[in-house]
């Protein structure tokens, strides 16, 4: 008999948990079950920038964490021949308004690269050569490029994720299910019993565990972001992502197309519904650095719900006095960057190793849960 292992969730995190399932050793041993309804993913909204090196966050083991998932992906998308345009290394720009402050910048990006080979290239360019980079600008600043940042299309990598897996030992149930407990689920028509269960349900976490008293610190976050529509721009295929000092980041794709975002709305709850005042906002950034593009250039407003935590740590790992539930949370607005290597964690904890020791990579998993007495 095969170990019945269920995930529920199918963003970023679930994915790649049922990817490395179905590729490492001990894949033939287990029968892998995912429950996904779908419903206000963030991977699926996700901008999809992927350059975490310039952060200046504090939180050495998230940067630990960020800087093994920047540098997993490339090799995540050789290795299952993700097409070009959903992982792209078309580079990362960060500007800053004065020479000191783009001193500063290159000198940590310069510092950081000692022990970040996937950001490659590192050259300080001036605000003309930042509009060459990026011809739509009509404006800029002078900045620093780090030629391995990357932009990623989050759903198009857990949907080819999971086609993998399909082709080996995963069954995708697209409905909503409920823990009965730590090796039981329901959904409306169904019961079930697997041996472990990955609770990867983003900011829904909280909200799964709860039948089961166990409380997890996961706050939702709302997401939206503006894709514009700039006319009569220079032809270029090919461009960095741009992050301008003060302002919403820029994704600019080609056909004069421009992805402007993402707010971070922590009072929203769950609500999903674009905001009219907030999509101006984003334009009003667009605006700065574009000259001529109006609210009618809107052409797509997403939104999606990010999971974050008090401390914005995100964690992972069997929760504590629970060993057969594992998860993995908390990402908030870098979960692109970070979640494929949590799930690949997760997969080595059910696959080769159930008590990985991972303190470089996150605070004590102990600290975001609390237990019904
Ligand atoms: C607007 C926006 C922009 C972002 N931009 C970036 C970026 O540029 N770079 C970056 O690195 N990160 C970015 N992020 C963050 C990143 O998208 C998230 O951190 C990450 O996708 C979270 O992945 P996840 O797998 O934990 O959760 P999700 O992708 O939310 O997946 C959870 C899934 O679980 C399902 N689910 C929940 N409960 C149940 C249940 N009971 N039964 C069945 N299914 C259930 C949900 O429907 C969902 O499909 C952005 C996020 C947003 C919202």
């Amino acid at each position: 008999m095969k170990t019945k292992i269920a995930i529920i969730g199918g963003g970023i995190v679930g994915s790649t948990v049922a990817y490395y399932l179905s590729q490492l050793k001990g894949h033939q041993e287990i029968e892998v079950t995912m429950f996904d309804d779908g419903h206000g993913q963030a991977t699926k909204a996700a901008a999809g920038i992927i350059c975490p090196w310039l952060s200046k966050r504090r939180n050495k083991q998230w940067y630990h964490l960020a800087r093994a998932g920047a540098q997993l992906l490339p090799k995540l998308a050789k290795t299952t021949a993700m097409p070009a345009n959903e992982y792209n290394q078309s580079g990362g720009i960060i500007t800053r308004s004065t020479d000191d402050a783009v001193n500063a910048v290159y000198q940590l990006a310069i510092q950081r690269k000692v022990n970040a080979p996937t950001m490659g290239q590192i050259r300080k360019l001036t605000a003309q050569q930042v509009k060459d980079q990026i011809p739509v600008l009509d404006h800029s600043q002078p900045g620093v490029m780090v030629t391995g940042g990357a932009r990623i299309n989050g759903q198009k990598l857990s949907e080819h994720l999971i086609k993998i897996a399909q082709k080996r030992n995963l069954a995708v149930i697209p409905k909503n299910v409920q823990m009965v407990n730590d090796h039981e689920l329901k959904t409306t028509d169904h019961d079930y019993k697997f041996s472990k269960i990955v609770v990867a349900t983003g900011a829904w976490i909280r909200k799964t565990l709860l039948p089961l008293g166990i409380k997890a610190d996961i706050r939702p976050q709302k997401g939206q972001l503006i894709r514009v529509h700039v006319r009569d721009t220079p032809e270029k295929e090919n461009m960095p992502v741009l992050m301008p000092e003060g302002e919403y980041d820029f994704l600019p794709f080609g056909h004069g197309q421009l992805v402007i975002g993402a707010t971070h709305e922590d009072q929203m709850g769950f609500d999903l519904r674009p905001n009219h005042t907030n999509a101006l906002k984003l334009l009003s950034s667009a605006q700065k650095l574009v000259d001529h593009v109006t609210p009618d250039d809107i052409d797509q407003v997403r939104t999606g719900t990010r999971g974050y935590t008090g401390d914005y740590g995100p964690f992972f790992g069997a929760i504590p006095q629970h060993p057969d539930l594992l998860t993995g949370g908390g990402l908030g607005s870098s979960g692109l960057t970070t979640g494929p290597i949590i799930g690949k964690f997760l997969a080595q904890m059910i696959l080769t190793d159930p008590v990985i020791n991972f303190d470089y990579y996150e605070k004590p998993i102990k600290k975001y849960f609390r237990f019904n007495d």
